[in-house]
């Protein structure tokens, strides 16, 4: 797909797993469960999902994943499997060295975001992307330094520390275009900061979910985790974004979704849901 001067690429980078529970706070099992697969332990089947953004004269991620630097106890837990997907070989499927990579979009520093960010060199943690710049928001940013102790266990400090070592983070204060065409979303309910890209030509507008929109069946009001810090405040995000994206005929793609890569809304007399699929 293309938006603008961009050509659109998903690409997965791994499979996890996270509590069912967690995953869609107060909705009932019995609701959630017709719309995701649950295994034997109450988890959720999960992808991280990166998106490639291509033009004449910068390579974007958009998100990096858990990334491979897992120990065994932590793989087991959230039931992280990298072994058919891992960033810098998927890249590389599509022609792109991890070297060509000009940026790269945090959309907040949880580690299902930015695991990808840095890898291990023996025992020396170095940056993934060594050419890239890594966009955070401010808020973000001090949040993940200063954590709080609900999502603190998210917050891990060797995705970004030798980014910051290195000057290679670059700390935004507000929604500017950061690119032609690439705007922000920028809300707080999941945590502190938390920047989604808003891809449009004018034509077509693609929103990159993140944790607002973690999978299709988060479409739905209510349905919100509770990982968030301020569920509300997310009711009230989902509230004032969907009916703008609605009227644009926008695409919202889900970084969490196993088997929905993106898809438009509809609008029904019992609210907005997903609609239907699009492949990217
Ligand atoms: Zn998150």
């Amino acid at each position: 797909m293309d938006i603008g001067s961009y050509k659109l690429t998903s690409i997965v980078t791994s499979t996890f797993a996270l509590d069912g529970g967690a995953m869609f706070g107060v909705v009932p099992k019995t609701l959630w469960s017709k719309q995701v697969e649950v295994d034997d332990l109450n988890r959720i089947e999960m992808v991280t999902r990166t998106l490639l953004l291509e033009s004449a004269d910068r390579k974007i991620l958009v998100d990096t994943g858990n990334g491979d630097k897992w120990q065994p106890r932590m793989r087991e837990i959230f039931k992280i499997n990298t072994d058919q997907f891992v960033l810098p070989a998927s890249l590389m499927q599509h022609g792109i060295d991890v070297n060509d990579i000009t940026d790269v979009i945090c959309t907040h520093l949880h580690f299902d975001h930015i695991g990808g960010n840095t890898r291990l060199q023996g025992e020396e943690l170095v940056p993934t992307f060594p050419n890239a710049k890594y966009w955070v928001q401010e808020e973000n940013w001090k949040l993940a330094n200063h954590p709080n102790e609900k999502d603190k266990a998210s917050y891990l400090s060797e995705n970004w520390a030798v980014l910051a070592q290195n000057g290679m983070l670059e700390i935004l204060k507000s929604d500017t275009e950061i690119f032609n065409d690439i705007g922000l979303e920028i809300v707080h309910g999941h945590t502190a900061g938390q920047q989604l890209p808003l891809i449009s030509d004018g034509t077509t507008t693609l929103l990159y979910g993140g944790d607002l929109f973690p999978m299709k069946a988060h479409i739905p009001i209510p349905w919100v985790m509770a990982y968030d810090n301020e569920p509300l405040r997310s009711i009230a995000e989902k509230k004032s974004i969907l009916p703008d994206l609605l009227e644009k005929d926008a695409i919202i793609f889900f970084e969490h979704d196993p088997a929905n890569v993106a898809c438009k809304l509809v609008s029904t007399e019992k609210g907005i849901f997903g609609g239907t699929n699009i492949n990217i």
